[in-house]
């Protein structure tokens, strides 16, 4: 925490004002404080075009993270947990929230975190092959990013329903792909996500429509690895 506190004083940003994520540091997605804010996207909403367009960016960002971002703050508003960040929060499965709360603070606190790493992993003209250690941690443990982009993109067309399709880093250092339900977040299991595919239909479907298939592999073209190796190195 104090750690945190100090980059943020030392950067000049303020503590607990609504942020940029395009500025945080990797290894932090959100900046804490209550009540809890829904950042800027960090490039404008067309600036995915034609892989992601405008008009779903700005829905998925502006009314469905904002409602995540709502619900958290209504779920916390009597708790002493309430701006506390979130990765202290879903550690565990959430074991430090009330029983009462849990599902809700899962559910939203999941949703809040899960999209602002996604817009930061994003980027207009991305894409490309990752670099450093992560390109060579993706050669040594999937050969190339082209069978890891089919990994994740099988994951996340086999997931039922809503969820996320997942790089992350596990507990020993290792790569690892896998898909979450809902809005379940990786912390939760103790791993750190890398990169997320957010499936919910309202990530694609206007554009997609059922073809969630097209939209898995059009994102390959967007995804913002120097951002990605960042948080590979914990920096
Ligand atoms: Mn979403």
């Amino acid at each position: 925490m104090k750690i945190h506190r100090r980059t943020f004083l030392a950067t000049g940003v303020a503590f607990g004002t609504a942020l940029s994520i395009g500025t945080l540091k990797p290894g932090r997605v959100l900046a804490a404080g209550a009540p809890y804010e829904l950042p800027k996207l960090p490039y404008a909403a067309d600036a995915l075009e034609p892989h992601l367009d405008k008009m779903t960016m700005e829905i998925h960002h502006g009314k469905h993270h904002n409602a995540y971002v709502d619900n958290l703050n209504k779920a916390l508003k009597d708790s002493d947990l309430l701006g506390k960040p979130l990765e202290e929060i879903l550690a565990n499965k959430a074991a430090a929230v009330p029983d009462a709360i849990r599902q809700a603070v899962i559910n939203n606190g999941g949703g809040h975190y899960n999209h602002s790493l996604f817009w930061m992993t994003l980027g207009p003209a991305a894409g490309g092959e990752p670099k450093g250690a992560l390109g060579d941690a993706i050669k040594s443990s999937f050969s190339d990013v082209k069978t890891l982009s089919e990994k994740m993109n099988d994951a996340g067309l086999k997931r039922f329903g809503s969820g996320w399709s997942w790089l992350v880093k596990t507990a020993d250092g290792k790569l690892d792909v896998y898909s979450t339900a809902n809005q379940d977040c990786p912390i939760m299991e103790g791993k750190t996500p890398l990169f997320g595919i957010d499936v919910w239909e309202h990530a694609y479907y206007l554009k997609y429509q059922n073809k969630r298939a097209d939209y898995l592999k059009a994102i390959w073209n967007v995804v913002n690895w120097a951002e990605v190796e960042k948080r590979f190195a914990g920096k």
